[in-house]
C-alpha cells in the first residue's frame, strides 16, 4: 500500500512546464501467478520511450496482468507471484531499494471505467494524486499545473469555465480525459492504459485516441485494446498475447504495428488481426 510518508519531498513533481521525459520499459522473462495458477510465461517485451505500444489478444490471455506487473500493481493481489525483471530506463522496478510508490508515480495507470472522484471538483480531481504525495504547492503553481494537465489531456477548453463543477458531472469521455489529466499531474514517464475506451461511445473514443496520440512523444504509452482499428490508429508497436488451451499467456509476435497488421509472421496473429477469432 502506498505510504505517503515514504515519499521524499525533494522528488515531488512540481515545476509546471518541466520538459516531459518519456522512459523505456523493458520486461524480461516476466512470469506471473495467481496462487498456483500460472497466467504469464516468460514474457519479454521492450516498450520504447516516447512510443505507443498496444497489447492485443483475446480475453483472459494475461494482458491486464502483464500491465499490472509493469508498475507493481500485481503484487497487491493476494496470492500473486512474479518472476523476471521489469526495467525502467534500465533500472529494476522491483529492486529492493526502489520504493513501490516511486514506481506508481513514474508509471501512471488509466483504467477501463473512468474513475474520477465524482463529488470532487474537476480542479481537485486533477490534483488528487499530488495529495497522496503531500505536495504543498502554492495556489499559482497548482493553477498552472491544472491548466497544463487538462490541456495535455485535451480537456481544457471544455472545462476551463467550470473547474469547480464536480468531476461526476462530466460525460464519460470527459471523465476519462479527466483521469488522464489526474495521472499526468504527478509527471509520470510512462502511462499504462487498460482498455481506456471500452466504456466510451465512438465520439468520446476518438477524443481519447487524439489525446493518446498527442501525448505520445511526452510519455511512453502502453495500451491494452480489443479494438484492432484503434490499435492500428494509435500504436507504433503491437504485441499479440495468446493463452492456448490450458497454458499460461505469452506473446506470439510483436513488432511495428504496420508489420503486425500487413505482414504478420504467425498465422495465429494473422487470424486475430483479421477478426477470425
Ligand atoms: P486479459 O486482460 O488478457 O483479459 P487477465 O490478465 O485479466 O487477462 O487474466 C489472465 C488470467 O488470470 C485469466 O485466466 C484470469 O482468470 C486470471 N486472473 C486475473 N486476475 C485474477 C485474480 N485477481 N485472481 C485470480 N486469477 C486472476
Ligand atoms: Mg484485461
Amino acid at each position: 500500500p502506498a505510504d505517503p510518508a515514504e515519499l521524499p519531498t525533494a522528488q515531488l513533481p512540481a515545476v509546471p512546464g518541466a520538459g516531459p521525459r518519456p522512459a523505456e520499459l523493458d520486461a524480461r522473462e516476466v512470469s506471473a501467478w495467481f496462487g498456483t495458477h500460472k497466467v504469464l510465461d516468460r514474457v519479454s517485451l521492450t516498450m520504447p520511450a516516447g512510443r505507443v505500444t498496444a497489447l492485443i489478444g483475446p480475453s483472459g490471455c494475461g494482458k491486464s496482468t502483464f500491465l499490472r506487473t509493469l508498475n507493481r500493481m500485481h503484487e497487491m493481489v493476494p496470492g500473486a507471484a512474479l518472476a523476471g525483471q521489469v526495467l525502467f530506463d534500465g533500472e529494476d522496478v522491483y529492486a529492493p531499494q526502489r520504493r513501490i510508490t516511486e514506481a506508481r508515480r513514474d508509471i501512471g495507470m488509466v483504467f477501463q471505467k473512468p474513475n474520477p472522484f465524482p463529488a470532487m471538483s474537476i480542479y481537485d480531481n486533477v490534483l488528487a494524486g499530488l495529495k497522496l504525495t503531500g505536495t504543498r504547492a502554492p495556489r499559482s503553481t497548482k493553477d498552472a499545473l491544472v491548466e497544463e494537465c487538462l490541456t495535455r489531456a485535451g480537456l481544457w477548453t471544455e472545462v476551463r469555465d467550470r473547474l469547480r463543477s464536480p468531476g461526476g458531472a462530466l460525460s464519460g469521455g470527459q471523465q476519462q480525459r479527466l483521469c488522464i489529466a489526474r495521472s499526468l499531474a504527478v509527471r509520470p514517464r510512462v502511462l499504462l492504459m487498460d482498455e481506456p475506451c471500452s466504456a466510451l461511445d465512438p465520439t468520446s473514443t476518438r477524443r481519447v485516441e487524439e489525446t493518446i496520440q498527442s501525448l505520445a512523444d511526452q510519455v511512453t504509452i502502453v495500451i491494452v485494446t480489443h479494438n484492432m482499428q484503434q490499435a492500428a490508429r494509435v500504436s507504433d508497436r503491437c504485441a499479440f498475447f495468446l493463452a492456448e488451451a490450458g497454458r499460461p499467456g505469452g506473446i506470439v509476435e510483436h513488432g511495428p504495428t504496420d508489420a503486425m497488421f500487413h505482414s504478420p509472421q504467425d498465422s495465429r496473429t494473422e487470424d486475430y488481426v483479421n477478426g477470425r477469432f
